[in-house]
């Protein structure tokens, strides 16, 4: 049966003064395609400027009056609309194809023309090749600025370490300060203008500097370009930029790595110079940072815990330390719960503090493995001394942000107090205050879930995010820990301790127990006795321990 669909068909245009070979490339073409026919190269030219038809090749004879082919490709690729439509010459001699690719055509044809199947399948080869670099160009770009995704953003830099190695070159990753802020004293679309026009000068410099730019995150952006000696004028251009042709303030942090080997992967590039960017300190007046032998070896160092991460699961190398919680509410003050803090014994390198894997794991997600891990032997170890010494000792395990991002994380630890035969309210979960900065209605709404299930709520670090006093109001939590850092300051300015007294009434207001945490002297202990506070946990009582050192709290007094 005919196809009564027609299909829709793509229009070529021939530039071609010899009537005869006119007629003999339609006679090839238009079963297939809709033909468009220019006699000389300004007529060509013409057609494209003119056509309402999107045109997917061009045929383009290199000998012609008026406006030879060459002429015509160099006039094609000037034109942002047309510049991507494939270009196939007509030619006769070795020396044109030469030319002509070089200036940008795709491929040829020779004259006298081919097998008219040679010549079919080279145009619906150039077509075909155009359209999946149309398609792939789309989703090789971000959304909103136009510059490269990551993913594409590494495989180019990729291709420019093999094939470019005879120029030195550098990454670059840039950090807009404070962004947020920005974002919520302007909104999201004013936020979103000054990331293309930042996004716009980055393309400038980069265009310059024979670069290639990438927006990472949000506020995120990497180039990779010629090696540059002074970064001053880089930073300069940038902030000037903005302030001049745009009338925004902004400032940056920039972390520079230089590459010294092309052999290494572009993500390690990025990983260097995003790792001494993440080092500049806010407050600092300083923009950027340069890679150096002293990073090199802490990032030695973390791609080795990443790399051991799995194995030391596997050979429970983790050890779950407990620091005592000790109530100080009348005379006596006694033992009420425990913090489960995670230590590595690595093989290797010897004990290593959380301080040095969290914030990795945190950044490569296997903090979500590494917390289940911790929170399961916890739970064994409520179980454990219930068993022991018939005593429930509730026990407060750290999760992490990351696990507040996935609602399974209630079915997760509520499957581990069954497995573990123990209650939910021998749990307590501490979350952490800058938790709640984002998305808040969702980790309002596992909070609400772990509520109703029996766990017992605790607000950790309070104090060193922005939860605002309204997310307090209505988060539903049993327990403040206040942030460390205010008791070790409590005594060297009056408004710290000014603070530690008003958490204190804030706390008695929501009717939540108290915990102030980093005690570490009896001054402190007493002070806050007096400012109410009713649980403490510090040095001063007692480090981290293990499980076994930990049983000799059992029936002390303190
Ligand atoms: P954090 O949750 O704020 O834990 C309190 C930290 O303060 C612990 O450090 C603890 O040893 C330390 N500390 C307790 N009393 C004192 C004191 O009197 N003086 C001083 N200077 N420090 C005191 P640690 O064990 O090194 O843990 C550091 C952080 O690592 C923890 O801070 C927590 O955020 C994280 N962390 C530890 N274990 C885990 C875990 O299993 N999962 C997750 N997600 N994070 C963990
Ligand atoms: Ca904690």
């Amino acid at each position: 049966m005919k196809n009564i669909i027609n299909k829709l068909k793509r229009y070529i245009l021939i530039a071609e003064d010899e009537y005869i070979n006119q007629e003999i490339l339609k006679e090839i073409l238009k079963n297939e395609y809709e033909i468009l026919v220019a006699n000389n190269g300004l007529e060509a030219l013409e057609i494209l400027k003119t056509s309402t038809k999107p045109i997917s090749l061009i045929l383009l004879d290199i000998n012609m009056p008026l406006m030879d082919g060459f002429s015509v490709i160099q006039e094609i690729k000037k034109d942002k609309e047309n510049m991507n439509i494939p270009i196939i010459v007509i030619t006769g001699d070795k020396e044109s194809e030469l030319e002509a690719l070089t200036l940008g055509a795709v491929d040829f044809i020779t004259k006298p023309f081919d097998l008219n199947e040679v010549i079919m399948a080279r145009v619906n080869r150039s077509i075909e090749l155009s359209e999946k670099r149309i398609i792939v160009s789309a989703a090789e770009r971000d959304e909103l600025t136009d510059v490269y995704n990551k993913h594409i953003f590494e495989e180019y830099v990729g291709k420019i370490n093999k094939y470019r190695q005879d120029i030195k070159k550098d990454m670059i990753v840039l950090n807009i300060s404070h962004f947020h802020l920005y974002n919520e004293l302007y909104g999201k679309e004013e936020g979103d203008k000054a990331l293309v026009y930042i996004a716009s000068i980055l393309k400038d410099i980069a265009r310059c500097n024979d670069g290639i730019v990438s927006r990472l995150q949000r506020d995120v952006f990497a180039i990779y370009l010629n090696h540059q000696e002074n970064y001053d004028e880089f930073i300069t251009k940038i902030t000037n930029d903005l302030k001049e042709k745009y009338n925004i303030n902004i400032t940056f942090k920039i972390g520079i790595y230089f590459v010294d080997d092309f052999n290494e992967g572009a993500e390690e590039c990025i990983n260097r110079a995003k790792m001494v960017c993440d080092e500049i300190k806010e407050s600092s007046t300083k923009f950027y940072n340069i890679y150096n032998d002293e990073d090199q070896q802490k990032q030695l160092f973390k791609e080795k815990l990443t790399h051991d991460f799995k194995r030391a699961i596997d050979n429970k190398e983790f050890k779950v330390y407990y620091q005592p919680k000790i109530s100080i509410l009348g005379d006596k003050y006694k033992l009420t719960s425990a913090e489960a803090l995670v230590r590595w014994v690595h093989p290797e390198l010897g004990f290593i503090s959380p301080g040095m894997f969290i914030p990795l794991f945190e950044e490569n997600g296997n903090i979500k493995i590494l917390d289940q891990y911790v929170w399961n032997e916890a739970a064994k170890q409520i179980k454990i001394w219930k068993d022991k010494f018939n005593i429930i000792i509730p026990i407060s395990i750290n999760v992490s942000r990351a696990d507040m991002f996935d609602e399974s994380i209630v079915d997760i630890i509520n499957n581990i107090v069954k497995d573990n035969g123990i209650k939910q309210s021998d749990l307590y979960l501490e979350i952490t205050e800058s938790a709640y900065n984002n998305e808040t209605d969702q980790i309002i709404g596992i909070i609400e879930r772990f509520k109703e299930l029996g766990f017992k709520i605790e607000i950790d670090d309070f104090g060193s995010g922005y939860s605002s006093l309204n997310t307090l109001a209505t988060l539903p939590f049993d327990v403040l820990k206040l942030d460390m850092k205010f008791v070790h300051d409590m005594f060297k300015n009056d408004k710290t301790l000014k603070m530690v007294e008003i958490v204190s009434e804030i706390a008695k207001h929501l009717n939540v127990k108290l915990i102030a945490e980093g005690v570490e002297t009896k001054e402190q202990l007493d002070m806050l006795k007096k400012l109410k506070y009713d649980i403490i946990q510090g040095y001063y009582f007692s480090k981290p321990v293990d499980s076994l050192e930990f049983e000799l709290f059992f029936n002390k007094e303190f």
